[in-house]
């Protein structure tokens, strides 16, 4: 077991039972006060921790690292010294909030310079991602997808239960909670026999789905195998997938998705390592056909985390319209990044790949509007009355996701965005 994830430890710092940030998760993201750069930071409670601040006060003394690597506006730079350096941080981390180490907290001079309340801060983009790459790993979303689009008893196309289907997203437009976007304006064609039109997007949607950002990895040519795949994986975040229908629908054949998906993809700010994640792993699906061998797998690559959306009708009340899970992936990160590399593409440090949207079984689980509300046939109740297909102006979307076992409770705080109507 990695030490710092033992279920006993307890931080000097208070921890609320139903917080994210207990002492076992200690995520890292970019943060921003007023008067000063961004800079590395992790979390516990409601407390921002200073990595810069910790490295100055020679907190972080044997570590790989240079002052210049938390002065910095992506966790690019920590990345970017590889696994072996961003565990020992992690772990180092761990010792200096545990409630029995008292270097740190018996000093109030630095304990002032290296805290900071998580209301004063703002959390910035956490990695600079240089490709983005969506999978499409949920069976039960690729099921539902396929029932309201083609052919009910043939749901699923015949390449998906032997290639993790994935396709080239947009890096450019990924952005981090709290910052609003424009409802898309393109092109659809409403009615089949008519000419499209332009204007903007009438059938907005979310994807609930999860990402995992990379390490470094090999160069171009070489693969990385399912059994390697833990060792390039960096740490994972929540992300809204952004989505618009009627563009889609439209532009998609023959080459998938273009401006419907890429105007933007919001995710949540700290990214929680595969490191504290490690004790919520979990079994699997059977994969059945048998899958070829460079997609097969040994161990558990699955995660249970348990995962919710809300809307937030302008002065209004949330309304939680879905309950999901990471654990419904049929595929999982190990075998989309082997299947990724495969064919010799070279992965680089902050590259994100995303899951796909992820949808259970039970209708409360699907994870879009579009599977929610059946393609708009069944509205969804909100709490002050009104009902959604999609997603209306002025709706905030929320996200979030944490993880339960031993005791434990870690997650990954949220994703929050307002949709402002088009201009
Ligand atoms: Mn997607």
């Amino acid at each position: 077991m990695i030490k710092a994830n033992d279920p006993s430890l307890k931080s000097w710092i208070e921890v609320d039972k139903n917080s994210d940030f207990p002492i076992q998760n200690l995520p890292f993201g970019i943060f921003k006060t007023e008067n000063n750069k961004p800079s590395v930071g992790s979390r516990i409670g409601d407390k921002v921790i200073d990595l810069s601040a910790l490295y100055v006060l020679g907190y972080f003394k044997n570590l790989p690292f240079e002052q210049s690597d938390f002065k910095s506006d992506a966790l690019n730079t920590i990345m970017k010294k590889g696994k072996e350096a961003t565990t020992d941080l992690r772990n180092r981390l761990s010792k200096l909030f545990n409630i029995e180490n008292k270097d740190l907290s018996n000093n109030n001079h630095h304990v002032e310079q290296v805290l900071i309340d998580v209301e004063q801060v703002e959390m910035l983009m956490p990695v600079q991602v240089g490709d983005y790459t969506d999978f499409y790993s949920s069976r039960g979303h690729a099921t539902n997808v396929g029932t309201l689009f083609r052919d009910p008893a043939n749901a699923l196309l015949p390449n998906w239960l032997w290639i993790p289907v994935g396709y080239h997203g947009r890096a450019s437009s990924i952005i981090p909670s709290d910052q609003m976007i424009k409802r898309p304006k393109g092109q659809t064609r409403p009615n089949d026999d008519q000419d499209p039109i332009f204007g903007p997007s009438k059938l907005l949607d979310f994807e609930l789905e999860m990402a995992f950002v990379t390490f470094d990895g090999k160069p171009l040519g070489e693969n990385i195998t399912t059994e390697e795949a833990n060792d390039y994986i960096f740490g994972m975040c929540i992300m809204n997938d952004w989505s618009a229908r009627d563009i889609q629908k439209w532009e998609y054949i023959p080459l998938g998705p273009f401006l419907a998906k890429n105007f933007a993809s919001s995710i949540s700010p700290w990214i929680v390592t595969m490191d504290a994640l490690e004790p919520f792993k979990t079994k699997g699906p059977v994969q059945d056909p048998k899958v070829l061998s460079y997609l097969e797998y040994k161990g558990d690559f699955h995660y249970d985390i348990d995962l919710e959306v809300g809307i937030i009708p302008e002065n209004s009340e949330e309304t939680v319209v879905s309950k999901s899970n990471y654990k419904y992936m049929y595929w999982n990160m190990a075998q989309q990044l082997a299947h990724h590399t495969v064919n010799g593409c070279n992965i680089r440090c902050g590259d994100m790949m995303a899951s796909g949207t992820i949808s259970g079984d039970e209708p409360s689980s699907f994870g879009s509007m579009l599977e929610l509300s059946w393609r708009g046939t069944k509205p969804i109740k909100m709490k002050d009355g009104s009902e959604r297909k999609f997603i209306n102006d002025n709706d905030t979307v929320v996200m979030r996701g944490h993880c339960n076992a031993n005791g434990v409770r870690i997650g990954f705080g949220e994703v929050s965005t307002k949709v402002l109507p088009a201009e």
